[in-house]
């Protein structure tokens, strides 16, 4: 069996930021939601936040609201409660267990910052470059609110992003407008669309920078530092304060690059995990790998928030093919092109895929994908069996044991 020794993760300090960034945002939003003095736009975590930023909406994301309740491991106890309004146990456990969440009064808000409840949408504006779940989310809750639900519709499974696909998209952000204008009561104005289209640019940089500080041996970074740090280039990406948060964190991990500091202290194998985190064991799972001497330093998940088509200068031209070129919205041929070029930049050893239960456009190992990737690139990878957020899904001794043995092929493969 592989030697696990106690794990030595060498921590981040500008996690502190981090949490100033994440409690300042949630407050404003309560604010808002409690005083009315500005408007509360709903967005999926890849819909279109700039046109809501420029047209004066605060913006809030209930994917990360409900990965607080998957990390906070409250998820299985609500689930049960949208699977009792007819929301099937099968389909995204972020849905089930928000829509659980909120029809039992609960929220992890409460406990991280004294807010009583989510913020109250004024429209709910999705994107189904991800997936047909977020629309259903939404919808559930316009009708619960009585507001209105305003959506993207993304061709799926795309190969080459061609200018047919980008064009159709940009006209429905324009399309957008309108009524999100009626909502806002504000004028829409293309110097401030320009302007946030800037700063998301320049938020989505820099944490590309971050993340790409994990291709030094050994990684200063880790996948699991990752799904936190990521926080504000998801809430915060069009914002002057998520720039500054990453020119911070930046230059911390330069500095562990000079010093050949590693987040694993030993690092020995490197890892490259596809799909989603298993948020109830984000902690576990660090430890288990740093335990083992194996690094899990990059991820298809963490860079799914860079969006280098950006361009001020063509709004939504630029914005509709950035949020279509996302790895989810491709072809399997465009994602494994995508992986192997990952997989030489990061010097991975193995790969792990996560086929998470309530999650198959999250989940890439179901079709044959691991197979192919390695017999091209002869990177050996092993397929971990969870869920997102419903730990139901999950076998811990199973994972663990599954891991040990996969360092052990590591090991023999070196
Ligand atoms: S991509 Fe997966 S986890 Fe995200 S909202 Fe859709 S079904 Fe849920």
């Amino acid at each position: 069996m592989a030697e696990e020794k106690k794990a030595i993760r060498k921590k981040i300090k500008a996690a502190g930021e981090m949490k100033k960034f994440m409690a300042d945002y949630y407050l404003e939003l309560d604010h808002a939601s409690r005083t009315g003095d500005k408007k509360i736009a709903w967005c999926t975590s890849v819909g279109p936040a700039e046109i809501l930023r420029a047209m004066g909406f605060l913006v809030y994301f209930p994917e990360t609201h409900s990965a607080m309740l998957g990390a906070t491991r409250m998820a299985m106890d609500l689930i049960p409660h949208a699977n009792a309004l007819g929301y099937s146990p099968e389909i995204c456990s972020y849905l089930t267990a928000d829509v659980g969440a909120y029809v039992q009064g609960i929220t992890p808000l409460t406990r991280a910052y004294e807010i009583e409840s989510i913020p109250r949408p004024d429209v709910l504006v999705f994107n189904t470059n991800q997936c047909r779940d977020v629309q259903d989310w939404f919808a559930w809750y316009a009708r619960e609110f009585d507001a209105p639900l305003v959506g993207i519709h993304t061709h799926r499974g795309v190969k080459d992003v061609t200018a047919s696909h980008v064009a159709s998209i940009a006209k429905q952000m324009e399309e957008m407008i309108e009524p999100l204008e009626e909502v806002s009561g504000h004028q829409f104005d293309l110097d401030e669309l320009e302007q946030v289209v800037a700063l998301s640019r320049e938020c989505s940089e820099l944490w590309k920078a971050v993340l790409d500080t994990a291709s030094a041996v050994p990684s200063p970074l880790t996948f699991f530092d990752g799904t936190t740090l990521m926080g504000p280039a998801v809430v915060g990406r069009g914002t002057q304060q998520a720039v500054d948060f990453y020119k911070v964190l930046l230059a911390e991990l330069e500095e562990r690059v000079e010093n050949s500091v590693g987040a694993v202290e030993g690092e020995r194998f490197r890892i490259y995990w596809e799909g989603m985190p298993i948020w109830g064991r984000l902690r576990a799972h660090s430890e288990l790998f740093a335990g083992l001497g194996a690094c899990v330093l990059a991820s298809t998940y963490c860079n799914s928030w860079i969006f280098s088509a950006f361009d001020a200068a063509d709004p939504f031209t630029s914005m509709a093919r950035a949020y279509t070129e996302l790895f989810i919205v491709r072809s399997d041929e465009a994602k494994e092109q995508y992986i192997k070029e990952m997989i030489d930049f990061f010097k991975i050893d193995g790969i792990v895929y996560h086929d998470a239960r309530t999650c198959p456009n999250n989940s890439n190992c179901r079709y044959g994908m691991p197979q192919r990737l390695e017999a091209e690139t002869g990177v050996p990878s092993l397929t971990i069996n969870g869920d997102l957020n419903d730990l139901r899904c999950l076998s811990d001794e199973q994972t663990n044991t599954n891991v040990e043995a996969f360092m052990e092929q590591l090991e023999e493969h070196r």
